[in-house]
């Protein structure tokens, strides 16, 4: 079993830590949030006082932060305080698992290599529910031999484990992904809206729609109307999930990499704008779903 540091226990970093815990891994845990902590230390991880302390002596070390500069600065050290890769022994391996900008893991990587550390970009798909039962997705990039060093590891984790390429593929395919499910949440909305604004009950129209050819994830398994599902963000006050600031930014870093590409993307960034708004108007720490409240009518 590895000896591995984890580094950034929200939403999603928590429980896939814990199911590193239950698979038997020896885990060293940081984050900013003391509440966090103290779940995993219960759970029997070690509370390392800073990230560094956590790194220290660690065969892997896992991040689950929630944007490029909180990686960057992680690994390569802002304000003058030194980053992670300065403690780490050489042949230590890097997992991060957040989804940042590709050119930002591939900055880290680019680095840890010249450190004599490997590093692998493995963000995931899933949300909060996979995190939790550990059948993640994870979209991975870096060389295939790495790939293979983290699999155990991965496995603990997730269920599905796609090599998308060398160092940055990962965070590419991942963008891509949540780019189509930023739309697919706003129109899945828009229709529930629509129903419900002509008198149908979203629980009917739901059962419908899950069942014919609108049928998609988010009427599978995240229904953005309060009460048509249990266990979902929308049934407890949009709170949890996948926060509407974290798909503002993935639907950021879908537009960086379509001008980057020259490649059209006009409903992401339709999808974009929606987002945006919706911040705006205070509801950027709640779930994605509750776009449907600027979608739906009083
Ligand atoms: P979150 O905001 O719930 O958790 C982020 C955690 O990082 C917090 O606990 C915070 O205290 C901690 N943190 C921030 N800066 C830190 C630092 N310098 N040192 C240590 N800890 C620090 O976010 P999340 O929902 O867990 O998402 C994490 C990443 O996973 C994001 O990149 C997000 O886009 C991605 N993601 C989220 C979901 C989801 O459904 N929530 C799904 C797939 C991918």
């Amino acid at each position: 079993m590895s000896h591995i540091a984890f580094i950034g226990l929200g939403n999603m970093g928590g429980p896939m830590a814990l199911n590193l815990v239950k698979a038997g891994h020896r885990l060293a845990v940081f984050d900013l949030a003391p509440a966090a902590l103290k779940t995993l230390g219960d759970a029997g991880a070690t509370v390392a006082p800073s990230a560094r302390a956590a790194a220290e002596g660690a065969d892997i070390v896992i991040s689950m932060l929630p944007a490029s500069r909180h990686v960057e600065s992680l690994y390569l050290g802002a304000n003058g305080d030194a980053g992670v890769l300065g403690v780490l022994k050489p042949g230590a391996l890097v997992i991060d698992c957040s989804t940042i900008a590709a050119q930002s893991a591939i900055a880290v990587a680019q680095a840890a290599q010249a450190a004599g550390i490997d590093m692998l970009d493995a963000p995931v798909s899933g949300g909060t529910g996979g995190a939790q039962a550990g059948t993640l997705t994870f979209m991975v990039g870096g060389p295939a031999d790495l790939l293979e060093r983290a699999r155990a590891v991965l496995l603990a984790m997730g269920r599905n484990i796609f090599h998308a390429g060398g160092h940055g593929a990962g965070q590419t395919a991942k963008v891509c992904n949540n780019m189509l499910l930023g739309i697919l949440m706003a129109g899945t909305s828009e229709a529930l809206a629509l129903g419900m604004a002509n008198g149908l009950d979203p629980r009917v129209l739901s059962d419908i729609m899950v069942k014919s050819s609108g049928r998609n994830w988010v009427l599978e398994l995240y229904n953005p109307v309060p009460g048509v599902m249990d266990n979902v963000p929308a049934s407890r006050g949009y709170s949890g999930g996948f926060g509407v600031d974290l798909m503002l930014k993935d639907l950021g870093l879908a537009a960086e990499a379509a001008m980057n590409a020259k490649s059209p993307v006009p409903l992401g960034e339709l999808a974009r704008n929606l987002y945006a708004l919706h911040s705006t108007r205070g509801a950027g720490a709640l779930d994605f779903s509750s776009i449907i409240d600027l979608l739906k009518k009083d």
